[in-house]
């Protein structure tokens, strides 16, 4: 087979652990497979790259951010690719562009826009193992660009599509997809297999397991992705496409977003298109905002309104609101949400989850703030201290540690 693998920065957090990604390399090799190999960079030197810059600036140029994040994945391209020509095995290690992976020039948060598999084709019919780093490409113009945070699970997706890879396998510390967190509760249990769409929204509701945007593209290219451990031979869950006795099951997964944050227009002018603004300009300073309330207009024609968006855009959300002083009274933020969302294919057909996961909350004395839902999918704004309590709590009334 032709298989694409993903080894995330725990996986490739140290020599040893370099040394490990090798021989597991070298097993499937010797399986006889194809393989390309996207790498992270080891765990914690992203982060340590931002640091560095903003050591010089709040704002650092999103283009040099690039030029700086995409060197940790370079690192460790190169050191799996000279740790298996030590053993004897014909490796090669490319960076993004040399992978042929073109990006538009949304620097920091660049999409793909395609990939040329030539380089990697050619290489694997030379007979070398492919080790590509991940979370990277180049623009139109030639400068390198990043995939935002999680990216190479994207690269790693992206590229078993263009290559025709038979499947895609993505290694973490975790060997699958859990009912919720394992660390947040050690009863979850691991799936056999998850549904694209309810995977997709675990990622995008705050399960950092898998990027969302790999997930929406392995859909979109129906590729055949798993989820397993780097640290032990275990089965892993496959993602795929929704099969009826997937349905039988009403709660696939509970999961929570401690990244968020609430904010509250007091004193909105009641007037047609002051929304239509607000969202609008939000949107255009590329702000993403999620769950949204607006009450209905008291005696006085104003309203409040009330939104989240992701805590590290929430500066930028004030300036862009501060421009409306003239249509709002006041505002208020909470950073001390979090958000708790349960996922479910099964609640298409089903009645009565919403009124359940309610409960649960009442059950233990948590308020809730704000709700949103959509056909597979219930999620809950509530006080950040409460929020792996309710975790737990809607893991049981699910019976999701049965
Ligand atoms: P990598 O660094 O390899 O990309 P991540 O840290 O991004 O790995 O993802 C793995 C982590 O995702 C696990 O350690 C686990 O704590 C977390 N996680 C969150 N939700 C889930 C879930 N539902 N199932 C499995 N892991 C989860
Ligand atoms: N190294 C990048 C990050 O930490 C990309 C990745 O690991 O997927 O976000
Ligand atoms: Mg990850």
């Amino acid at each position: 087979m032709l298989i694409v693998h993903k080894y995330g920065g725990t996986s490739v957090g140290g020599l040893d652990r370099i040394e490990n990604v090798a021989s597991r390399v070298i097993k499937a090799r010797k399986e006889g497979h194809d393989l390309v190999i996207v790498v992270s960079a080891m765990s914690g030197e992203t982060n340590k790259l931002v640091g560095y810059a903003e050591h010089f600036s709040s704002k650092p140029a999103k283009k040099e951010m690039d030029m700086l994040l995409s060197s940790g994945e370079r690192v460790t391209a190169a050191l799996l690719s000279i740790a298996l020509q030590a053993q004897g095995y014909d490796a090669v290690a490319m960076t993004g562009r040399q992978a042929g992976i073109v990006t538009d020039d949304v620097h920091t948060y660049a999409r793909i826009e395609e990939i040329d598999p030539t380089p990697m084709k050619n290489a694997i019919a030379e007979g070398k193992i492919v080790i590509v780093a991940g979370f990277q490409g180049i623009t139109k113009e030639g400068n390198v660009s990043t995939l935002g945070r999680g990216g190479s699970d994207l690269s790693a997706v992206a590229i078993a599509g263009a290559i025709g890879a038979d499947q895609c396998e993505i290694y973490s510390d975790v060997d699958g997809i859990y009912t919720t967190d394992p660390r947040i509760e050690p009863k979850a249990k691991k799936l056999d297999v998850i549904s694209y769409d309810e995977m997709l929204e675990l990622a995008s509701l705050g399960a950092k397991v898998l990027q969302n945007r790999s997930v929406e593209l392995a859909k979109k290219l129906n590729v055949k992705l798993y989820a397993k451990s780097s640290f032990s031979d275990n089965e892993g869950t496959l993602i795929a496409e929704e099969s009826e006795n997937m349905e039988a099951v009403l709660v696939s997964g509970v999961v929570l977003d401690r990244n968020q944050a609430r904010v509250t227009l007091r004193g909105v002018s009641d007037k047609p298109g002051i929304a239509a603004e607000i969202f609008t300009m939000l949107a255009d300073n590329n702000i993403n905002v999620d769950m949204i309330i607006q009450n209905m207009a008291a005696a006085d024609g104003e309203t409040n309104l009330g939104f989240t968006v992701p805590q590290s855009e929430l500066e930028n959300a004030k300036s862009v609101i501060e421009k409306f002083d003239h249509d709002i009274k006041g505002m208020d933020f909470d950073e001390n949400i979090c958000k708790v969302s349960i996922v479910g294919v099964g609640m298409k057909s089903h009645s009565g989850v919403a009124a359940k996961a309610f409960a649960t909350m009442a059950d233990n004395n948590i308020n809730i703030q704000m709700i949103s839902t959509s056909e597979i999918k219930i999620s809950m704004v509530i006080n950040e201290k409460y929020g792996e309590l309710a975790i737990r709590a809607l893991h049981e009334t699910y019976g999701l540690d049965k």
